[in-house]
């Protein structure tokens, strides 16, 4: 048997990186960059107005000036207007350049009007160089402002649409072929007789993969006969980066799965990891080098296996430079005598300080996965330990 640190490192030792390709940017809203993104332009390009109001020369408020000469006015996006006398001001709008001349803006909250002239309250504070937002401040042109391995995500998208580009390159998402098998197992819609079950794994699998890594997905479920599971390993592996299988992978008399894997040439990695729950797992390679995922069909089980092993290893393929990793505290002691990992679903809250707390919601065995439903994810507690004491601080995984 493999521990959960082997079984991780053995399988991102497999992971071969998935192609990257040049989409639309629209496309690309949660894949992760595969290049450096520069600055076209300084951030922001020019020294940019941030208030309505009147542009003006600071010297001349320095020098007592209230009363000022309207000779303009500018909104954004246009080419900048000139103050060429004492005592102009040009009206000016955010977003506008600075006019030529003008160093300083008052906003309108401080102004009145009287004909061509604006007048500024007394009780007005302007300092020098007050509600502009200068020039290459934020970022000179050039500079980098994303890395390749970054996930997209709202602000990324921003950046990239201010780079200029119409389309970046970025991972493709994983092809994905889910393979259930069981001959109790019966989809959605149609009929189903007492001794038979629905068919779910396959399904929460899709959701995940969806999620974290817009995985194109082909979903199929089988029945517990080793010619044809073999078979469709071969077809589906043929067709996708990568294969997930969903029950049959343990000791029992309809368990085909690891055979057939055999069969068909893939090398076994590791079977079974030191582990609650989820201790069936198969992980393997094809003879192509495609990895091939072996999960254990209890609903936690195949879940939990999914987060803590699939996802991070399709994200690693992707290029994500993983950050940085989810702690919580535990808010109640957690007794596990048995010499494994136990993963432990929690619902997620926090104290009046901000700290992230973990309440355990204990399944009654891997079969129970309607007990999961608004839990966030998973702690992970360690082997070699079966006291928890409350507040222990373990790592999260999320669903
Ligand atoms: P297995 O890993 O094939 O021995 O299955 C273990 C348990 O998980 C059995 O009770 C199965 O009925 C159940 N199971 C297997 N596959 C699925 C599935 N796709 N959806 C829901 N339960 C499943
Ligand atoms: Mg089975």
């Amino acid at each position: 048997m493999t521990d959960v640190s082997r079984a991780e490192a053995l399988i991102l030792e497999q992971m071969q990186m998935l192609p990257s390709a040049q989409f639309p940017i629209n496309k690309v809203i949660g894949s992760v960059l595969r290049e450096d993104v520069l600055a076209e332009r300084d951030h922001p390009p020019f020294d940019r107005v941030t208030m309505d109001g009147i542009a003006i020369k600071y010297v001349d408020w320095e020098q007592g000036l209230r009363c000022y000469r309207v000779v303009g006015s500018q909104g954004a996006g246009v080419r900048p207007l000139s103050i060429i006398k004492d005592a102009e001001c040009i009206k000016i709008m955010t977003g506008a350049m600075l006019p030529d001349g003008a160093d300083t803006v008052i906003p309108v909250e401080r102004l009145t009007s009287d004909k061509n002239n604006i007048l500024v309250e007394d009780t007005a504070k302007v300092l020098k160089g007050q509600y502009i937002h200068p020039s290459g401040s934020d970022r000179i042109a050039g500079s980098q402002l994303l890395s390749s391995g970054q996930l997209i995500g709202p602000p990324e998208m921003a950046i990239l649409a201010s780079s200029g580009s119409a389309s970046v390159q970025a991972s493709t998402p994983p092809r994905v072929a889910i393979i259930s098998t069981g001959d109790e197992l019966i989809d959605v819609g149609e009929e189903i007789l007492p001794y038979q079950i629905r068919s779910s794994n396959d399904r929460a699998i899709e959701a995940s993969l969806i999620r974290h890594c817009q995985a194109t997905v082909t979903r199929v479920c089988l029945k517990d006969d080793p010619t044809i599971i073999q078979k469709t390993i071969k077809e589906l592996h043929d067709k996708n980066d990568t294969v997930i299988l969903s029950g049959g992978v343990s000791m029992g008399d309809y368990d085909f799965v690891p055979q057939a894997l055999k069969n068909l040439s893939a090398k076994t990695i590791f079977h079974r990891i030191e582990q609650k729950p989820g201790r069936p797992m198969w992980f393997g390679v094809s003879e192509d080098r495609k990895p091939i995922f072996g999960l254990p069909g209890n609903p936690v089980s195949t879940l939990v296996c999914l987060t803590r092993y699939v996802i991070p290893a399709l994200k690693h393929a992707m290029g994500l430079k993983i950050t940085s990793q989810e702690t919580v505290r535990l808010t109640k002691e957690i007794l596990f005598k048995a010499d494994l990992t136990y993963f432990l679903p929690v619902e997620l809250s926090s104290d009046e300080n901000g700290v992230a707390l973990a309440k355990p919601r204990t399944t009654n065995t891997s079969g129970d996965f309607v007990s999961l439903a608004n839990t966030e994810g998973f702690v992970e507690l360690p082997r070699g330990q079966d006291r928890f004491s409350e507040g222990t601080s373990a790592r999260l995984f999320r669903w």
